[in-house]
């Protein structure tokens, strides 16, 4: 089969080789892909420095249909199917636990199915296990226009009716979180966050803040959330080191602070969080009250360009790989 691996020699470039077709262990499926997704933990074991994942081939989510099945399941052979691998999703095939796999809901093509297992379970694992979002709270999220930020938008709404305060570097990416839900848009680059955030909230500050971008916003941050707040770090786009951290501050604001990242979690906590996920999300897209939100999409000869568009932050939501048709 066809795979992207990155190449052995060091330049941290990405190469399409022929790789033997991965086998499905007890408990596994083994599924033909015809789309995969980018996500910014792909392009950190590219660069060398997830240190996480141990299969050569990229990728962390695909959509297609299942060619074997090795135990016992619901599931049949042909079914359409999407959901987290553990490595391996740029390719033609690949193998994914069978308690991690989810049925495509039948409105959706398999290009918009790519784009909810890694971003969507992020966002609802750090907006309902960590972040502990209750009903008309409110909670801002940044990069509001990311893949993991457009699928935040609309759980937060749907799911718990929030009020959602985000922000992001465009008028065009601002204009696109307001279009799904999102009740204050903030760009970034013209305001002071945190000042419209304390307008917003008459000065309390908000209930929970989804943090991509850690050092740059650390004490922007700090102003923003109010006593008691939820404050999950999901990424570190601006940056992992703080010069100065006043740690009374933490104390006597009660803040709760968490590190997370999904990748690494055990397959026992990503397959819990799948079920839980199908649960409660997918009702909303049936009804298409929810929408995985697909920016652009590149054949999968061309993962690396698809990751510089990543890269260079143009997306909104998710960029997808298209496999096989
Ligand atoms: P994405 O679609 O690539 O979007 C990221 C956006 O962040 C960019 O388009 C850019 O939008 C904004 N941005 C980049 N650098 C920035 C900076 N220095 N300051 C402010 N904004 C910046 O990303 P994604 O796939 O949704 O992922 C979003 C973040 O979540 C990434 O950091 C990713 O690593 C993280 N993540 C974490 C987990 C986890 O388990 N912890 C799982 C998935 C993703 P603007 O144009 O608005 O600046």
């Amino acid at each position: 089969m066809k795979a992207v691996i990155v190449n052995q020699n060091g330049t941290n470039q990405l190469e399409l080789v022929e790789h033997p077709i991965p086998k499905a262990k007890e408990g596994e499926l083994l599924i033909k892909v015809h789309t995969a997704a980018i996500n910014r933990t792909d392009i950190v074991t590219r660069e060398g420095k997830s240190g996480y994942l141990t299969n050569p081939i990229l990728g962390v989510e695909v959509a297609g249909t299942i060619v074997e099945i090795n135990g016992k399941s619901s599931f049949s052979v042909g079914d359409r199917v999407m959901g987290l691998v553990n490595g391996g999703g740029y390719a033609e095939y690949a193998t994914m636990p069978i308690n991690r796999a989810m049925k495509i809901p039948e409105n959706f093509t398999f290009e918009e199915a790519a784009a909810i297992p890694e971003v969507f379970l992020t966002a609802y694992q750090t907006l309902f296990w960590i972040g502990k979002l209750q009903k008309q709270e409110s909670v801002l999220i940044h990069a509001g226009a990311s893949g993991v930020g457009t699928a935040a938008i609309q759980l937060a709404k749907k799911l718990c009716d929030a009020k959602v305060i985000v922000t992001a570097g465009s008028k065009r990416k601002l204009d696109f979180c307001k279009e799904l839900g999102a009740d204050v848009v903030i760009n970034y680059k013209e305001q002071s966050f945190e000042e419209e955030v304390q307008k917003a909230t008459n000065g309390f500050g908000v209930d929970v803040i989804l943090d991509f971008i850690g050092a740059e916003y650390w004490q922007k941050n700090f102003e923003s959330i109010k006593k008691g707040g939820r404050w999950v770090l999901i990424g570190i786009l601006g940056g992992s080191e703080i010069e100065k951290v006043n740690l009374m501050g933490l104390m006597s604001k009660y803040i709760q602070l968490t590190g997370t990242l999904l990748t690494p979690r055990s397959d026992e906590y990503k397959a819990q969080l799948t079920k839980e996920f199908i649960e409660n999300v997918t009702p909303y897209f049936e009804r298409k009250e929810i929408r995985p939100i697909v920016d652009t999409m590149f054949p999968l000869e061309k993962a690396r360009e698809a990751q510089q568009y990543m890269e260079e932050s143009r997306n909104i939501g998710k960029i997808i790989l298209k496999v096989n048709e």
